[in-house]
């Protein structure tokens, strides 16, 4: 006999763990408080353009293939691997540096920064690689039960490694590499995970691994937002029934063991099972009421930082800018360590740009580009009031004009800005933290809200601020621990005795 799973949320991590347990023959209904599937991977569509509202790329592009092929199907998008990965402009230099994969490549864009770039860069990248594949299955890809189990994990980690939780990321690239530059561009991933390259374990050098020698940067031909169409489409031929508008609000327990739960109208949903895809420290503390995580306890917890988002439709070619560009000043180390808690919009901010009609030119009007603009901005923990909103959107809308030479401002034929606050009101993220939890040594792991609740025995959390943690192709893999978590404790063979 099948057995009921509510999803609260449809975000990919939703979206993912319906698809494993449909598979598994699981009758799935999901609850979606936004108006459509996707969570942060969105889509916003103005005046003819189209806009992925989120990631635009990923890394890990094995996930999905593992993802689809566990349900028996091809991938049914198209990936795209990102050649060169990403372009870095810094206000003092004429010329942006490329980040190839290609180290010969690269070696050419440092040649005058950094000599001996590509020996120095084999060496960094080999010792992060070992902590890639030392981590990957002892620490990434498994579920915990507890601290204890997650200290004995951590201890199967090669010994060599344990001087790398203790230095900075920033450190050690200061170990291989001299140059302001090339420091500076490879710490960038630190913002990923929640903090800054200064307070951000060494470890975390894998993560440079997988953009550069492991499996590189990816999106999707058509724009990331296939990635949720495909999934959808799938989930509806299997007889998932989608529920938007539809935000859950209370849930009922009994002995151990959800009952209900009950969205803003009143309507109650009964299940056997619930797996919860809204943030799981969030919804312990604002949904459940859980003590351990009021609002005191989850502000003492460490956030990764809120988007600023823009999406503009303009005019014409920019044919200076790349599909994917990170645009610095001339500040890093002042930058970094003011940006976490200030409540102030910053006067000369630093951002990233996608262009995804560069190579989707189905996403703008003839002779148009769609650009998304990210300016990581404090949580509203921090800042509070965006009152200043379209000031801080004029000045970055000023400074890409002149840095790429273009006057984007006069060519403007839709402009939509998502502010920390939109960014909480339409996904629930909390304070708007956009990546969810951070990622510091003490919440990761059996350290993170855990994906089985502590006091509901058919209640589970799949998504970015449980385990294994944030970005597209963790999610991925945290929908395939979930799925591990039902399948043991909920099996359909147990259903039918
Ligand atoms: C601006 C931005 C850029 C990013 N760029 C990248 C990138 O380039 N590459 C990358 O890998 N990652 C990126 N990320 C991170 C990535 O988007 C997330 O890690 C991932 O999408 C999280 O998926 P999720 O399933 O955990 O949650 P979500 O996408 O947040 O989905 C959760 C869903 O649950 C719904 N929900 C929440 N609470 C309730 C409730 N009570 N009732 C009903 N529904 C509810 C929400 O509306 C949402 O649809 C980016 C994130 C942001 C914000």
């Amino acid at each position: 006999m099948a057995k009921d799973v509510l999803v609260i949320g449809a975000g990919l991590g939703g979206l993912a763990t319906a698809l494993r347990l449909t598979t598994h023959g699981y009758r799935v209904r999901i609850l979606e408080k936004h108006h459509q599937a996707g969570g942060r991977l969105n889509q916003l569509k103005a005046e003819g353009f189209t806009f992925d509202v989120g990631p635009s790329f990923f890394s890990m592009s094995y996930e999905f293939e593992e993802l689809f092929r566990s349900a028996g199907l091809a991938l049914p998008f198209e990936l795209r691997e990102l050649d060169p990965c990403y372009v870095v402009y810094f206000r003092k230099h004429k010329q942006p540096f490329r980040i190839y994969k290609n180290l010969d490549r690269l070696q050419a864009e440092f040649e005058a920064f950094e000599p001996d770039f590509k020996a120095k860069m084999e060496r960094y990248l080999a010792r992060a690689g070992q902590i890639f594949h030392d981590t990957e299955h002892r620490i990434v890809k498994r579920n915990f039960n507890g601290s204890i189990d997650h200290l004995w994990a951590m201890a199967q980690v090669p010994w060599k490694h344990a001087p790398m939780m203790f230095r900075s990321m920033w450190t050690e690239l200061g170990r291989h590499f001299e140059s302001e530059e090339v420091k500076v561009i490879f710490s960038l991933v630190a913002f990923f995970l929640g903090a800054t390259p200064f307070d951000t374990p060494a470890v975390y050098s894998l993560l440079n691994y997988t953009e550069l020698k492991h499996d590189g940067y990816w999106n999707v031909s058509g724009g990331m937002y296939r990635i949720v169409e495909t999934l959808v489409a799938e989930l509806e031929r299997r007889g998932v029934e989608f529920h938007f508008n539809t935000e859950v609000v209370a849930v009922k327990e009994r002995s151990g063991r959800v009952l209900s739960v009950r969205d803003r109208s009143g309507r109650d949903w009964g299940a056997d099972v619930f797996v919860c895809n809204g943030d799981a420290a969030a919804f312990r503390g604002q949904v459940l009421g859980r003590p351990g995580f009021e609002e005191k306890k989850l502000d003492a917890l460490h956030w990764t930082l809120a988007p600023f988002t823009m999406y503009l439709g303009v005019k014409g070619r920019i044919e200076g800018l790349a599909h994917h560009s990170y645009f610095l000043g001339d500040n890093f180390t002042e930058y970094a360590n003011q940006i976490f808690r200030t409540s102030v919009a910053p006067e000369k901010p630093y951002y990233y740009v996608n262009v995804s009609s560069k190579s989707n030119p189905e996403c703008a009007p003839e002779g148009c580009e769609n650009l998304f603009i990210l300016c990581p901005v404090p949580d509203l923990r921090y800042k509070p009031d965006w009152s200043d909103a379209d000031r801080l959107a004029d000045t970055i809308i000023a400074d890409l004009g002149e840095r790429v030479g273009y006057d984007i401002a006069a060519n403007l034929l839709t402009r939509t800005v998502y502010t920390p606050e939109h960014w909480r009101d339409l996904f629930n993220l909390y304070k708007g933290s956009g990546l969810g939890l951070a990622h510091d040594l003490g919440q990761i792991g059996g350290l993170r809200p855990a994906n089985k609740d502590e006091k509901n025995s058919n209640l589970y959390y799949v998504g970015a601020s449980t385990v294994p943690g944030t970005g597209l192709p963790i999610v991925v893999i945290g929908s395939k621990l979930v799925t591990e978590r039902v399948l043991n404790d909920h099996s359909l063979e147990y259903a039918a005795v």
